[in-house]
């Protein structure tokens, strides 16, 4: 590697960012990390018509919850700012007009009309119009008439575009760091614009100056791209710049079925495709942060759709990723989103918070329902219970009987109960009664001493006993529970399932 590394992550603020492209930022800032190189974000927002208010701050937002923020940006480290590229916009008209001087880009002045026209035309004959080396000394460009010609029009104020002049009969040899070696015949290309009638450079030329500018080493994103990279890569060898050198990455591929994957897979099978919540005029999309994922979940998986270290690990903590990552270890073939994969991370990443952080998440949920819990029961229940939830949001339905008595007992359950567990369960309220030191340990040794001396079966009091707690046969190691639920509770729910079963 010749260059220091500098990667960026480019996106276009027209909505909420998708999935995919959060992947292409990671995998960026992993390689950046990876190579102690930098990894900056710019906003391409070269296409006003394509403009959403908030999807800027939104991109911001979701790197910056997911750990992956880049080091220069917008209002920050602005090295190379501006970094918006429509604050950019007075610099990339030079650049179009040395590329008309210098002969590889030439002045285009057909209306729109004319064009559709000529679209419509090659329609009703079965064919494809296409703007490039066969036609464009038939249409009405500066290649046809003269440059004194050329230039009265302009002053006359007729719009124009620049296009850019594709040569002919060559057969591009190019390299992608992760598809290999790649072959494009120019023929094939059509004479892209590179600067419109509005004043504004299109993408393909303000993306390939600023990269050049804010000397970009690695080009890294979707897959795509790939078709524009004949474009890209003559575009450099007009200029006479050094290239990045580029990797294009695999699609994210629907759960089930071919394809891409896409926010209608999401909306069916009801998974996030966008990592923060996004709500526009025409409803809210659920994303993966208000869903209850933990970021480090949301890296985790994002980080194996195409990649792997080549074993068979699959937890990796953003550090390790950065250590271990490769472009050369990235896959071609599309990679399968998989949603209840994602939940498998999660509840990993669950189990690794601390007892205190997710009693602080659960708390809120129990204060909508008025339910105010010490803090260190809490604890406490949060850690005979998290072993089963992949979400915070799921605690509640894993732990309501903590605080609140069951109404309704399982009727298999109840059915079990024998002609004597009244009886009994009478008597285990005697035992408990007398218990002083009401803790788990306690309560399991004195009642098991208790049922071994009346030689009584464990199944005869445990089930009873649990669905009077419980009201079903679930939850953790019961005396837990008895111990986290109170002696006095204890009993009354006792009390109430032996009048009522
Ligand atoms: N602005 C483009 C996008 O929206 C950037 C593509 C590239 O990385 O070259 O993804």
């Amino acid at each position: 590697m010749s260059r220091p590394v500098r990667v960026r992550f480019a996106p276009s603020p027209t909505g909420p960012l998708h999935i995919g492209g959060v992947r292409t930022a990671l995998f960026n800032y992993l390689f950046a990390k990876k190579h102690n190189g930098v990894f900056y974000l710019r906003i391409e927002d070269t296409d006003q018509n394509r403009f959403v208010p908030g999807a800027e701050q939104y991109i911001f937002e979701a790197l910056e919850w997911l750990g992956i923020a880049p080091s220069e940006t917008v209002g920050k480290n602005e090295k190379f700012g501006p970094y918006r590229q429509s604050e950019r916009k007075h610099l990339y008209k030079q650049y179009a007009d040395q590329l008309v001087h210098s002969g590889w880009a030439y002045y285009a002045f057909d209306t729109a009309e004319a064009l559709d026209n000529q679209r419509k035309q090659h329609e009703a004959e079965g064919k494809t119009f296409i703007y490039n080396w066969h036609n464009r000394e038939k249409l009405d460009t500066s290649l046809v008439i003269s440059a004194a010609e050329t230039e009265k029009r302009i002053a006359n104020g007729e719009a124009y575009v620049i296009r850019f002049k594709t040569p002919v009969n060559e057969t591009l040899h190019l390299h992608d760091i992760i598809r290999g070696d790649l072959k494009f015949e120019t023929n094939l290309l059509d004479d892209k614009v590179l600067f419109k009638s509005d004043g504004m450079p299109t993408y393909h030329l303000a993306n390939i100056v600023d990269d050049h500018l804010m000397e970009t080493s690695h080009v890294i994103r979707g897959e795509e791209w790939l078709p524009s990279l004949p474009l890209h890569s003559l575009l450099y060898k007009a200029f006479g710049w050094e290239a990045p050198e580029f990797a294009h990455l695999p699609l994210i591929l629907k759960p089930v079925g071919n394809g891409k994957l896409s926010k209608r897979d999401g909306d069916k099978m009801g998974f996030p495709v966008f990592p923060l919540e996004w709500k526009s005029e025409e409803g809210i999309s659920s994303g993966y942060r208000e869903k209850g994922f933990f970021p480090e979940a949301v890296v985790n998986f994002l980080a194996l759709l195409g990649w792997n270290d080549g074993t068979d690990q699959e937890i990796f903590s953003l550090e390790e990723l950065a250590q271990k990552f490769d472009l050369n270890r990235v896959h071609k073939a599309g990679a399968k989103f998989d949603p209840e994969k994602n939940k498998w991370f999660n509840h990993h990443y669950l189990q690794q918070q601390s007892n205190e952080r997710l009693a602080e998440a659960f708390a809120p949920i129990l204060a909508e329902k008025n339910i105010v819990v010490e803090k260190d029961r809490l604890i406490k229940i949060v850690s005979s219970i998290k072993e089963r939830a992949n979400f915070v949001s799921e605690f509640w339905d894993l732990a309501d009987y903590f605080f609140v008595a069951p109404t309704a007992y399982d009727e298999k359950a109840a059915k079990n109960c024998k002609e004597d567990t009244p009886h009994l369960m009478q008597q285990l309220i005697s035992v408990l009664e007398n218990i002083g030191d009401f803790t788990s340990i306690n309560i399991e040794t004195i009642v098991k001493d208790w049922m071994t001396k009346n030689e009584i079966g464990m199944g005869k009091v445990m089930q009873p006993f649990r669905l009077s707690l419980v009201g079903a046969l679930k939850g953790p190691h019961l005396f837990d529970i008895v111990e986290l639920i109170g002696k006095e509770e204890t009993i009354n729910r006792l009390e109430k399932a032996i009048a009522t079963l």
